[in-house]
């Protein structure tokens, strides 16, 4: 098969690495990439947002499967382009894609199929947000309904901090509208499903760290470490939300004649009431895609066209019986400002044991050598036995990095130890 990724995060590297892995493959390219990436795909110079030429790329190149990594391109309609050029695609359609790209269509869908969720109001207008938040007071959570890059939600503590969180929301990006909800409390979980639209398999739970230093505080970030599987998500939970909130989500979006297909990701917070939802992704999140894929035993290939060609079976996948947790390496910084361009060594040494791999995010290969290229840079990725055999192997390798500019966090996995 000839294979097209979008993306060039750790999460497409993960991607690449398992797609390279399979048998069926022949040849792989990534747009754009990074320099991990380029070591076992063609990395290309596209876009991924540019819907004609990766559509072009794909005619010229007689692409089988477009994977669709992150979710830019999903919201900007790329995998509907290729669909009707007749290119099959892992990665669901713009109208399916709106269960991320808008909170308040992701909150309606929720309410009308009786999935657990925290209650929610949503509003065009800040004056009627604002309005509404007075009557209702503090705490609150106030979010962003487009894409914000993970900026868009504020945990307001008080009225006065809420008031100020709408204004800010109104006048950045995905501001358009304004959905307040209820402030749920307990430990947050992600599972991840594949679908073609009909049949559906679960994949995997996980859990990121989200905050940027040790403790779980400082500035939220896209996210700095994550383990798979999370010893708080049970078989029980997993099946509670299979039943109660993967399930009836999915089949309203085909009662809506808009059919889900590709992994969705559900956010999910447990607790005390059992598992509810927080939020929905149209793609695999990153970090959990790193710490995912290492597990499964089961070519990742095939599962992806299936899900493209809406001919996924229900066979249950085969996953190493290993943990597996990835301490993202970041630039000093991030997420706030920082530097590029700083010279990356020691890479070899680090991923020196078999249970080590090492994906890429934000570098590029300059001088025969790697640098660094964007906020969140490695994603250090071990298994083990558990938590801590996967965590203490994540972090011989991670201290094995010579980057002097470069930061992690030192406590990943800590609520599973
Ligand atoms: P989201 O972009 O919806 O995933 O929200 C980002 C983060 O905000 C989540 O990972 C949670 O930590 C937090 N969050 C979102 N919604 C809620 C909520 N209703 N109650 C408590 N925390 C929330």
């Amino acid at each position: 098969m000839r294979v097209l990724v979008l993306g060039g995060g750790g999460r497409e590297h993960a991607l690449c690495w398992s797609i390279s892995r399979s048998p069926l493959l022949k040849h792989l390219w990534c747009a754009p990439g990074n320099a991990g990436i380029s070591e076992i795909a063609d990395c290309i110079d596209i876009p991924p947002t540019n819907a004609e030429q990766v559509v072009d790329f794909c005619r010229r190149e007689a692409v089988d499967l477009l994977v669709i990594g992150p979710e830019a391109p999903l919201a900007s309609g790329v995998s509907d382009a290729a669909r009707a050029a007749g290119i099959a695609v892992f990665g669901p359609s713009r109208a399916a894609a709106m269960l991320e790209v808008s909170k308040a269509f992701a909150k309606e869908i929720a309410l009308v199929s009786g999935a657990p969720t925290a209650t929610y109001a949503a509003f065009d207008m800040p004056g009627n947000a604002k309005a509404h938040l007075t009557e209702t007071g503090a705490p609150v959570v106030v979010k962003a309904d487009g894409l914000a890059a993970g900026k868009g939600v504020i945990i307001a503590e008080s009225v006065q901090e809420g008031l100020a969180a709408i204004d800010r929301i109104f006048d950045g990006p995905g501001g358009e509208a304004v959905v307040l909800e209820e402030k749920l409390t307990g430990e947050e979980a992600s599972f991840f499903v594949l679908t073609d639209g009909e049949a559906v398999l679960p994949l995997a739970g996980a859990q990121d760290h989200k905050r940027a230093h040790d403790g779980d505080v400082g500035p939220n970030t896209g996210g700095m470490g994550a383990y798979s599987p999370a010893p708080a998500f049970t078989p029980q939970i997993e099946r509670e939300v299979m039943d109660r909130i993967v399930l009836p989500v999915l089949n309203e979006m085909k009662v809506r004649g808009m059919p889900y297909s590709g992994v969705l990701y559900v956010g999910l917070m447990l607790t005390e009431d059992g598992p509810k939802l927080i939020e929905f992704n149209a793609r695999f999140g990153d970090p959990e895609c790193q710490c995912i894929l290492p597990r499964l035993e089961t070519d990742l290939l095939p599962l992806l066209l299936a899900c493209a060609e809406g001919r996924l079976e229900g066979d249950p996948l085969a996953w190493k019986p290993d943990t597996c947790l990835t301490v993202v390496m970041a630039a000093q910084g991030y997420p706030g400002s920082y530097e590029r361009g700083d010279a990356i060594g020691g890479l070899e040494e680090a991923a020196a044991d078999p249970a080590v791999t090492i994906f890429h995010a934000g570098t590029k290969s300059q001088d025969g050598g790697v640098v660094s290229d964007g906020g969140r840079v490695l994603s250090i990725t071990a298994l083990g036995r558990d938590v801590t055999e996967a965590r203490a192997l994540a972090y011989d390798a991670a201290s094995a990095i010579r980057w002097d500019s470069g930061f992690y966090r030192s406590d990943i996995g800590w609520r599973a130890i």
